[in-house]
């Protein structure tokens, strides 16, 4: 190479910003470590397909790791780990600092719902002599992708006596499974040649249950019965009760490997599972820092995160109000120096679609958990922009600790967007940042994403908690 080359390379290898695949330049032991990371993570989504499943995980992770519920009448030193949970849909847990919230907290927040098909208050229906249970799709779905393939029920039922039944069913081998029905390619000319966004729509999204009368017995909806009559022996409920319940219809697939290599994992509810469970075991490891330091799980992120249990809710805030009241110092001045990792996903760039994505402002797979400065879309609408100081100070800790890392937006501009909840956190006055993993067919029943992005994920939040 003559001396002029190595010039031009040196100043590209100063000037130009990196942007290659992780799988180049991570070391033999952290692509261990990644790989090892997953396994627990897929545990996690088989587990874990819903908000309260979620929130149940965590909560054994957070007992088995010595945390405690907290007590706004104790007095908590350094080092002392403490959870709150709310109506058993979000978890906060935290870790107390050397200086407790005085100079504001540094927080990792995830949502652990997903898009998925809810049952209607009033769902089972018998259509020549089929049982099946009308839905109302919960979050952005494309509806066709939710036809024929294997879905499982989760969720759970109060009944008339006060008491409530938690149920899962449909996603071991032994147990049933459902589905929803298309129609035959044969007789589809019609559906075909309508709009995708068409072909399928929500009332077409009933889930098929039953197809046997009731054992001898005349007369109509014979069909519905005996469902009832099987769902009243084995959980104790009657038709009505279907109205005081959280069911939700999720895929009954397993999280599994994917590709020769298996440098990824396909599965349901990378979104954001996926930053979730990298928060969670984050706080798990965090021990003795500077700031008190917390990780909250919450649920309605895909439809807004209004309600008492989306991250618009007071809980957080009041969770914060009671450690910082615990440290005679006010709510206000906490907020405003707390630091935020917005932890959730973003749309990994799909080479067989292109045409959607703006190729220098997309997340790859296999690059590195991705900084989000903002989210939002058609001008920046609804955004939460990271302030460039902020930004500065999350991308060049991330590049001091190695952590394998990119920069992206959502999409083409003027194609689309979305949100997270980091403009709910922001609103309180908070520096907020959105960080995750990039995810290839996100929101679909079967989504993917790399192992090393996950653990960069990981990284990168044990290293802004102080763990690494
Ligand atoms: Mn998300
Ligand atoms: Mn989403």
């Amino acid at each position: 190479m003559s001396s002029k080359e190595d010039n031009v390379k040196k100043l590209k290898e100063k000037l130009f910003l990196k942007r290659e695949n992780g799988g180049k330049t991570i070391s033999k032991e952290e692509l261990d470590k990644s790989f090892s990371f997953a396994e627990g993570y897929k545990d996690f989504l088989n587990k874990s397909k819903t908000e309260k499943e979620s929130v149940r995980y965590a909560l054994k992770c957070a007992i088995e790791n010595g945390f405690e519920e907290v007590d706004k009448n104790k007095k908590y030193k350094p080092g002392d780990k403490v959870y709150k949970i709310n109506r058993d849909r979000n978890i906060v847990l935290a870790v107390i600092g050397k200086n407790g919230t005085k100079n504001g907290v540094n927080l990792a927040v995830a949502h652990v719902d997903a898009p998925r098909l809810d049952l209607k208050p009033n769902p089972l229906m018998e259509q020549h002599d089929l049982g099946i249970l009308k839905t109302h799709y919960y979050g952005g779905i494309k509806k066709y992708q939710w036809t024929t393939i294997p879905l499982a029920i989760h969720g759970r039922i109060v009944k008339r006596d006060g008491s409530f039944v938690d149920i899962t069913l449909g996603e071991s081998e032994d147990e049933p499974c459902f589905c929803v029905t298309d129609l035959l390619p044969h007789l589809a000319r019609e559906q075909m040649s309508k709009k995708m966004s068409e072909a399928i729509m929500g009332e077409d999204l009933n889930i098929l249950v039953g197809s046997l009368p009731l054992e001898g017995k005349d007369g109509s909806d014979m069909v519905k019965l005996n469902i009832l009559k099987l769902l009243n022996e084995k959980y104790g409920i009657v038709e009505s009760d279907f109205i005081s319940s959280d069911l939700e219809i999720v895929p009954a697939m397993k999280a599994q490997d994917l590709g020769f290599d298996r440098s990824m994992i396909g599965g349901y509810a990378h979104d954001d599972r996926s930053c979730a469970y990298p928060a969670l075991r984050a706080i798990l490891d965090c021990k003795n820092p500077e700031k008190t330091t917390l990780t909250m799980l919450t649920d309605k992120e895909e439809t807004g995160s209004d309600g008492n249990t989306g991250s618009q809710s007071k809980f957080l805030e009041y969770f914060i109000s009671d450690l910082s009241e615990l440290d005679g110092v006010s709510v206000r001045d906490v907020l405003t120096h707390t630091k935020c990792l917005s932890a959730d996903v973003n749309a990994a760039y799909d080479p067989t679609y292109p045409s959607s994505f703006e190729a220098a402002n997309s997340s790859y797979i296999n690059r590195g958990v991705v900084v989000t400065k903002y989210t939002g879309s058609g001008g920046k609408y609804g955004t939460s922009d990271a302030t460039a100081e902020f930004t500065g100070e999350i991308c060049n800790l991330l590049s001091d600790k190695n952590v394998i890392w990119q920069s992206s937006e959502l999409g083409k501009v003027d194609i689309g967007g979305g949100g997270t909840i980091a403009k709910y956190v922001a609103n309180m006055n908070a520096d907020v940042i959105d960080i995750g993993v990039p995810v290839l067919s996100m929101h679909s029943p079967f989504e993917v994403i790399s192992k090393i992005d996950l653990y960069m994920t990981f990284k990168a939040i044990s290293v802004f908690f102080g763990n690494m």
